[in-house]
């Protein structure tokens, strides 16, 4: 039985001189696999890295854990590869894409927020002028939260004090401040006031107003460290291929 569902493609790997086999990510089904037999030549321009199109697929497994289809048919709606000569943001496109391939679970609807903020980073890629950095963490550490990794960042778990130069534990989770920090709190990351709002702003903002505000690099670079360790330390995930 034929079906259809939109989704962006997160992987894609020849399987013999014209076969592809396609990772694809979907609002509707999470993460799944599509078999495009003779889909080199069939199905040129919509089957690549990448691309964000609409699948008509006839199932060929189904159970609890997993779903795989066959492609009959795709049409691109829109691709999320072509960056020109802004080497940066090919990268961050592309780490996007693993994060998307080693975080959404198979057979069942992804977060529909998760689903939100992976498409707005990507639009917000292919907008010139667009700070591929800050893209970076904004994706890192709102997915993340999407996903049900949200850090507690309202105050220090020892003492309420919520505004002074912090740390922020990986291990818990959570802000400690100067006075309540133990010599436990080795993974603890210092975090300024400003680092703070930042951590804060796009943990907890509305996703109207997520993308509106970047930041100077005096912030931004201890927030893409801070946003790629949290990344490392929630999902062991190897991050060499990103670094700025
Ligand atoms: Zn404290």
């Amino acid at each position: 039985m034929c079906q259809s569902f939109t989704g962006l493609i997160v992987q894609s790997k020849q399987m013999s001189n014209d076969s592809v086999v396609l990772t694809v990510v979907s609002k509707e089904v999470g993460r799944t696999t599509i078999f495009a037999y003779s889909g080199r030549k069939r199905f040129t321009g919509a089957i690549s890295i990448l691309c964000y199109s609409n699948f008509e697929v006839s199932q060929t497994r189904d159970n609890k854990q997993y779903s795989s289809y066959t492609l009959k048919n795709v049409d691109l709606i829109r691709n999320f590869f072509d960056y020109g000569k802004e080497i940066e943001k090919h990268f961050v496109a592309y780490h996007i894409a693993k994060i998307l391939d080693s975080l959404v679970p198979s057979a069942e609807p992804m977060e529909e927020e998760a689903f939100r903020v992976t498409m707005n980073t990507l639009h917000f890629l292919t907008v010139r002028g667009s700070n591929a950095e800050h893209l970076k963490c904004v994706f890192e550490l709102r997915f993340l939260c999407e996903i049900g990794m949200r850090p507690n960042l309202v105050a220090c778990r020892g003492c309420g004090e919520y505004s002074k130069n912090m740390y922020f534990s990986f291990s818990g989770s959570d802000l400690i401040c100067q006075n309540c920090i133990g010599q436990g709190e080795r993974d603890a990351f210092p975090v300024s006031p400003p680092l703070l709002y930042a951590i804060r702003f796009i943990a907890l903002s509305d996703m109207e107003k997520l993308f509106q505000h970047t930041f100077n690099d005096n912030i931004l670079k201890p927030l893409s460290r801070f946003t790629e360790q949290y990344l490392v330390y929630k999902t062991d995930m190897d991050l060499r291929c990103v670094k700025f």
